[in-house]
Order: C-alpha cells, then sequence, then structure tokens
C-alpha cells in the first residue's frame, strides 16, 4: 500500500512529499483512501471537515484506527501514511484470521493534520471535538491568500458543514500507531512501543520591527537592523531548550523587503516549542521574549509576540495504556511530536502505539522504518484491535 502512493506528491528534487490539505496530492490520496475502503467492502463516510472515516461493520461504540495522509513540506513517506496502511492491513488480517469483531472496526484519515497549508495542526480532528471553531477554521489562509473556505468549495465541499460532528458519540476507543519521530525505541531494543503522553506544543510568530536602509551607504553604528536581534534570539532558543530539557526550532522566516542589499525593515520568525509540562513551555517562551527583547533594546529595534496556537499536555488513557503494552509486552514512551490522538484523547479512551524509526529523523524525506518494523506494527495493531474488538 505505501508503494501504491509513494508518488503521490512527491517532490522529483528533494524526494520529500508536499501533500498539503486539499491540494491535488491530497485529493489522489482520498481518492486512493475511498478506493481501499471499497475493495475491502468498507462503507465510506466524510464528515464535513473532509476527515474520512472506513467502516466495517455499524453501530455505536465504534473502535477506531488510523492516522493521517497529509504531509509537511518535504516530509517522509511514514508519518501519517504508516498509520492509514497498518489499519487497512490489520483489517486484512483479522478477516484472514476469522476474526468476527463485537463492535465496528472504523478506519479513518484525518484531514489536515499538519497544519502545513492553514497553520493549525489537527485541524481536522480539532473540528470534529470542537477544539477548533468552524468560523476561525474557514477564515484561515494559506500562503496564497485563499481561504480554507475558498480551498473546500472548489473541491465540492460544503463550507457550511464544516465544525463540530457527532463522531465522538459513535466512538468508544481510538488507537493511532504512528512511525516513533525520535530514538527511544532504538535505545529499547523494540520495535513497537506504547505512548504515554504527548508534550504540550505551540507556535509563536515573532516579528522583529527595524527600519530598512541602503546595505552600502549605512555605516554600521547607525543602523535599526531587525536580523541582529533575530538571529540572537535562535541562538538563545538553543541554550535555553537545552539547558530546559525542551525544544525551540525557528523553522519559518519572511524577511521585508527581502534585498540582499537591503537593511531589513522586518524579520518574522515563527517559534515551535515543547517542553515536558506547561509551566515549563510558559517559562522557555517567556525567557526566549526577554532575550529577544534584550537583544532589540540596544539595536533601536523592537520585538513582538503573537501566540498562534498552544495544545496543552496529553496523558493517555492510563488503563488503556497499560492493557496495550502488556498485550504487546512493549515499552511505553512519551513523545514531543502532536497527533490527532492528543486531539481525541480528552473525549474518548485513546492510546498510541509507535513504530522503530532507526535514525529518529521525522519532517524529512530521510524519514524511514525498516519493513520488519512496519510488519511488527501491523501484527501489534492486529493484536491490539483483536483483543479490543
Ligand atoms: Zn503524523
Amino acid at each position: 500500500m505505501l508503494e501504491a502512493i509513494a508518488e503521490i506528491g512527491r517532490d522529483p528534487r528533494t524526494g520529500g512529499y508536499r501533500r498539503f490539505a486539499w491540494s491535488d496530492a491530497d485529493m489522489a490520496l482520498r481518492e486512493w483512501f475511498a478506493g481501499e475502503a471499497a475493495e475491502r467492502g468498507m462503507e465510506l463516510d466524510e464528515d464535513g471537515n473532509g476527515n474520512q472515516f472506513a467502516w466495517w461493520g455499524t453501530g455505536d461504540d465504534a473502535l477506531l484506527i488510523g492516522s493521517h495522509l497529509d504531509s509537511v513540506p518535504d516530509g517522509g513517506a511514514y508519518d501519517g501514511p504508516l498509520g492509514v496502511v497498518s489499519s487497512f492491513a490489520a483489517v486484512d488480517e483479522l478477516r484472514a484470521q476469522g476474526h468476527t469483531p463485537k463492535r465496528p472496526i472504523v478506519v479513518g484519515n484525518f484531514a489536515d493534520e499538519e497544519g502545513a497549508r492553514f497553520g493549525i495542526a489537527c485541524a481536522g480532528s480539532q473540528l470534529v471535538t470542537g477544539a477548533l471553531s468552524a468560523d476561525k477554521a474557514l477564515s484561515l489562509k494559506d500562503r496564497d491568500g485563499q481561504t480554507l473556505a475558498e480551498v473546500m468549495t472548489a473541491r465540492g465541499r460544503d463550507p457550511r458543514a464544516v465544525g463540530r460532528t457527532d463522531l465522538l458519540d459513535s466512538i468508544g476507543t481510538f488507537v493511532e500507531l504512528h512511525v516513533e519521530q525520535g530514538r527511544s525505541l532504538i535505545h529499547s531494543d523494540a520495535a513497537v512501543g506504547v505512548a504515554t503522553a504527548i508534550w504540550p506544543h505551540g507556535r509563536w510568530r515573532l516579528d522583529f520591527c527595524g527600519e530598512a536602509n541602503h546595505a552600502g551607504a549605512t555605516l554600521m553604528e547607525d543602523r535599526h537592523d531587525p536580523m541582529q536581534a533575530y538571529a540572537a534570539t535562535v541562538i538563545a532558543a538553543r541554550r535555553l531548550a537545552t539547558d530546559a530539557g525542551a525544544r525551540a526550532t525557528f523553522g519559518r522566516l519572511e524577511v521585508e523587503p527581502g534585498g540582499t542589499n537591503a537593511i531589513p525593515s522586518r524579520v518574522r520568525a515563527w517559534l515551535d516549542a515543547r517542553a515536558a509540562d506547561e509551566g515549563q513551555l510558559d517559562k522557555l517562551v517567556d525567557a526566549l521574549m526577554h532575550q529577544a527583547r534584550s537583544a532589540a533594546d540596544p539595536d533601536g529595534t523592537t520585538v513582538g509576540l503573537t501566540t498562534e496556537s498552544v495544545s496543552p499536555a496529553v496523558e493517555f488513557d492510563v488503563p488503556l495504556r497499560d492493557r496495550l503494552a502488556s498485550l504487546l509486552d512493549a515499552p511505553v514512551l512519551p513523545t514531543g511530536a502532536g497527533h490527532d490522538a492528543g486531539v481525541l484523547s480528552p473525549h474518548v479512551p485513546t492510546a498510541m502505539l509507535f513504530v522503530r524509526n532507526p535514525t529518529g529523523v521525522s519532517h524529512s524525506p530521510a524519514e524511514f522504518a525498516e519493513d520488519a518494523d512496519c510488519q511488527a506494527g501491523v501484527e501489534a495493531l492486529t493484536t491490539v484491535v483483536r483483543a479490543l474488538s
């Protein structure tokens, strides 16, 4: 199945994926998902937010498995798709074993998990739970200035259908399988692990403002160059995050006016920060802003902070997690990455299985998992679904 979608949305220069919400690549993946559902005689249901669900059986208290098919810019082949294909593979395996589930089993593909196009991660699942309002979502703009409402309309979807759904009324449990985004399983010498928690994390926009001027005619001491404070902030972010055992990343930058021979008037940078608990995360961002202001003041520049999103800490359902860990004899581990499972977790008992990633690299074309480990993931998911259904 991964081979069948290997070319969809792949950038031939980098080998990475650009599978953004409602793009041509995303539409092709949706079609692929619908085809896999049809092939298995599973009834396909797409909610108003673009989340796809393939049902084996009908009724309440369904067991939801699955993940997402979209990607970050230049993403890898496994983040998201591994969970979806493993879910279909688990259905095949259970049927081959003659298993008759006592509750419906649903394979899901959540829309826009990465937030690569509209800036909000887990938009599809957050709309389902009401954590993200329809009004806010529909007015989000992509980098071309198109709103989600316009983009969905162009794809034949009705923006009026966006918003909270009754999915949670029919789902009793959610288990998301995902490639590990770290090296814990390498250290514990296990192919599969069970998640304990997701760190709180967020996205902030920092606007460093100064004065545009000539790169040649302006004396160094006369400049109000906001790039200087930005650079100092990036260096400080690494030190502060390292000292706190947290994570801080600047991965996106816009420079105005953006001329090689012009001192910038504004540097707009986006911070992604994560920490083991919310107090530590707040402290990290506060300390970083203190450093940013201290760097900006002497240059006569300023820095402003806008919070774009903050996701609270998630502790997965403890009885479910313990049951899975003992069923699979698998280690338990926390993660610094956000997932749809984290969004659903406050509403339904939710668990995550991680599949070993030999390099720990993710959100990169180099993301990888061995075939044997992917197979172990399918077997683990099959065991879990059989035990829970
Ligand atoms: Zn993912």
